[in-house]
């Protein structure tokens, strides 16, 4: 609930009716299953945050309360867990093919 203020200009209420309009009111995300196909909301395809334009209406869907919620929860998580992998690179058990294997099978 940080960024509130953008949705509060005239701009993003134009860009969000022709949005919705274009769509016609039809959530394009189903994604959650509370999805009842009624789109009051509009969802930024890419996110404002990872550089989709903010009032373009071509980076604008219409989506339902529910699957926008759902749809951000899911790219938090997925953010989440990038930024994971750049903190603790990922661990190769080389030993799991075989350079630890005991070398000693040649020698008898
Ligand atoms: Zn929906």
């Amino acid at each position: 609930m940080a960024s509130h203020r953008r949705y509060a200009t005239p701009q993003w209420r134009a860009v969000r009716l022709i949005a919705l309009r274009r769509d016609r009111y039809i959530c394009q995300l189903r994604l959650s299953r509370r999805c009842h196909g009624v789109a009051n909301s509009v969802d930024h395809k890419i996110r404002p945050e990872d550089g989709g334009s903010e009032y373009d209406p071509t980076n604008l869907q219409a989506a339902c309360m529910s699957c926008n919620i759902t749809k951000r929860n899911r790219e938090q998580a997925e953010r989440a867990r990038r930024y994971d992998q750049l903190r603790k690179p990922e661990r190769h058990s080389e030993d799991w093919f075989g350079t630890n294997r005991d070398t000693t099978q040649d020698s008898n």
